[in-house]
């Protein structure tokens, strides 16, 4: 993928980041556009279009981003409150960077589930 891919570009070094945490396989750094205090994305640096992709093709990559996840929500201080992990995949998940990432969210209360019930 490379050179076409925003977040491999990102793990290339070649588009700048701030990075909050980074593993032999996965890479963590700010949202460019937070929306809540806490906001950070959370992909693994082998590129993987979406979360289905990556769970289907390496379960165990899929939970080392997890992992991941979970350390920087500790390290932020979010355990005790609470936070949102949340992969938009394809086109009704509104996702728009089509390298996988978890959106971590914390540190206000994050509001219902969706911005409105669609049933
Ligand atoms: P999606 O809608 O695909 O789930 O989320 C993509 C996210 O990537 C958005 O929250 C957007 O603000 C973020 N984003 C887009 N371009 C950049 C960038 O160049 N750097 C960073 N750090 N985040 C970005
Ligand atoms: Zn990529």
């Amino acid at each position: 993928m490379g050179s076409d891919c925003l977040f491999c570009r990102i793990v290339a070094g070649e588009i700048p980041a701030t990075v909050v945490r980074e593993t032999p396989d996965t890479l963590a750094f700010r949202d460019i556009n937070p929306k809540a205090p806490v906001h950070v994305l959370v992909i693994p640096k082998e590129h993987y279009a979406d979360v289905a992709t990556l769970a289907q093709g390496d379960p165990a990559l899929a939970g080392e981003v997890l992992a991941t996840a979970a350390a920087i929500a500790d390290d932020e201080g979010l355990l005790g409150d609470g936070f949102r992990l949340m992969f938009n995949t394809g086109a009704y998940g509104g996702q728009e960077v089509f390298h996988v990432h978890a959106h971590l969210f914390g540190g206000a209360p994050l509001g219902p589930m969706l911005a409105r019930d669609l049933v």
